[in-house]
């Protein structure tokens, strides 16, 4: 089991990271509200103080269609800033955790595609939580059409407030108590299947994420969040940042050799050669390594 807290990190600082720590949190994850530049700043230094203190830190932004074009660029900042990021369509059930709104939100099939193209890159460098599924599948369900398995128990939701009541999900309650029912008890299943079969669909990230896991897609996250644990917060940044960097030469490889674009655009790659790179970025009298890179592979 993983314990993961979401703040909005206001009280976030150096004293309450060193506990949260030694309390065994195995990550924190910093939900954006507002994206003016303060609250954008403010977010990001918290998530980076507590990467420093070797608790991988996601920040999340729900993904409305007015912010097709700004979560793109909140991921690449959090790239930059060693900062794994984390988006969520935003959900219209009604069910307490979200609402009705007059005018729908729910990005089109077009901007989603958009967003999650962008966002694909960086995950394959580790730096978006979302996993492989999610970002290339989620299309598929227009205004969250999607509709859970009332088979699986891959996500349950327990409530803070009350009883601990069980939910099939945050917008789903039933009226079970923790400790009242065995989720391998008949009772559980027929209930939980009526209640998906009367619901209003969702495309909840966390629900879909849980029954449709991708281990493989996730593997270079995990080695973010390894390296973060490990206390190399720093080399993160570091790799980040080239990862960032790889991303504006994707567009030069149009037509190019199939196996020079995944190696230069390979931030472990540029990472080694940038390590050793003074002597040949002289030779070549390149303002850059990637200056260096494009004039010896791509003869620009
Ligand atoms: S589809 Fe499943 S997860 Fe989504 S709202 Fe319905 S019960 Fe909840």
């Amino acid at each position: 089991m993983l314990v993961n807290v979401t703040t909005n990190g206001t009280f976030v600082d150096e004293t309450i990271l060193r506990q949260l720590k030694e309390a065994g949190l195995d990550s924190l994850t910093f939900s954006l509200h507002s994206l003016a530049e303060p609250a954008i700043k403010k977010i990001i230094s918290g998530a980076r103080m507590a990467a420093e203190a070797k608790i991988p830190s996601i920040v999340s932004l729900v993904f409305t269609a007015d912010r097709t074009d700004i979560v793109p660029e909140i991921a690449e900042r959090c790239a930059e800033n060693g900062i794994i990021f984390a988006t969520t369509i935003v959900q219209e059930y009604g069910g307490g955790f979200s609402t009705v709104p007059a005018e729908s939100k729910i990005p089109t099939q077009e901007q989603q595609r958009k967003v999650f193209d962008a966002l694909l890159p960086l995950k394959e460098k580790g730096f978006v939580m979302n996993n492989m599924n999610y970002l290339n599948h989620a299309t598929d369900f227009p205004g969250n059409s999607w509709k859970c398995d009332p088979n699986k128990d891959s996500f349950v939701q327990i409530s803070a407030e009350g009883e601990g009541e069980i939910g099939v999900c945050s917008e789903v309650h039933t009226k079970f108590k923790v400790g009242e029912i065995d989720l391998k008890e008949k009772e559980w299943r027929d209930v939980k299947r009526d209640l998906v079969h009367n619901c209003n669909n969702c495309l909840y990230s966390c629900t879909y994420e849980s029954q449709n896991p991708n281990l493989r897609g996730d593997s270079t996250t995990l080695g973010v969040i390894a390296q973060i644990k490990s206390g190399n917060a720093e080399g993160v940044e570091r790799y980040g940042q080239l990862a960032v960097r790889a991303l504006d030469l994707v567009p030069d490889f149009e037509g190019t050799d199939r196996i020079f674009k995944p190696l230069l655009t390979n931030p472990i790659f540029l990472f080694l050669v940038q390590s050793k790179g003074n002597q040949i970025q002289k030779k070549y009298e390149s303002k850059s390594l990637l200056e260096f890179l494009r004039r010896s592979y791509l003869g620009m």
